[in-house]
């Protein structure tokens, strides 16, 4: 881990946590592949890792950045929008789901998450979770993101019936901006 501390780095140490060799998880937003990769890592040989983007330029990236770590045959990259993961998995057995939201940096502002799709997606996800796995979701705001889909997430997790799951919030303190927002939704 360098010195500039990422709040990537920090959802994957939580999310290691809920992981075992031979797992299934998700990634919901492939993006330029970095959670992908890191599922693969934490699944193993026998695991299997989803990953979902609408872009194609994503999917490319990530199933190259795969690719050069030997990783390719663990994980299916899908070219279609996460609204449909539960097409692709059955209910209870995923471990972890990961979704990063906003635009990809450098990449098409236009092609963002949005609240509509993210939530159906949430939610189909928190049906694909084991007992004890865990959903992780990195919201970005501010800017081009604006605070819509922010603030349509939180108070779809934050009324999340607490005997069901447990929803943590770890949110930089000291950081100006907006800075993104790391929500854990973990299911009993
Ligand atoms: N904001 C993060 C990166 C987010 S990347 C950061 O700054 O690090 C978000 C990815 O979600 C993009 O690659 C985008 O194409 C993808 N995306 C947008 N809508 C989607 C959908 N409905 N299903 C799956 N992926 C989607």
């Amino acid at each position: 881990m360098g010195s500039r501390y990422t709040i990537t780095e920090w959802v994957h140490q939580i999310a290691g946590l809920s992981i075992r060799e031979g797992d299934l998880c998700i990634d919901a937003t492939a993006g330029k592949g970095k959670d992908t990769l890191f599922l693969c890592e934490q699944v193993g040989e026998n695991g299997q890792v989803l990953a979902f983007d609408i872009q194609q330029e994503a999917i490319e990236a990530t199933q190259s950045l795969l690719d050069s770590h030997g990783m390719g045959s663990r994980a299916k990259v899908i070219l279609r929008g996460h609204e449909n993961m539960a097409e692709y998995a059955a209910e209870g057995t995923v471990s972890v789901i990961l979704f990063n939201l906003g635009y990809l940096p450098g990449g098409d502002h236009s092609k963002a998450t949005c609240s509509a799709t993210t939530l159906k997606a949430a939610k189909q996800g928190l049906s694909l979770l084991k007992s004890g796995g865990l959903m992780g979701i990195c919201i970005y705001s501010g800017g081009d993101s604006g605070f819509e889909e922010k603030e349509a997430v939180l108070s779809w997790a934050t009324s999340l019936p607490a005997g069901e799951y447990d929803v943590i919030q770890t949110p930089f303190c000291n950081k100006p901006n907006n800075p993104p927002l790391p929500l854990f939704i973990r299911k009993r």
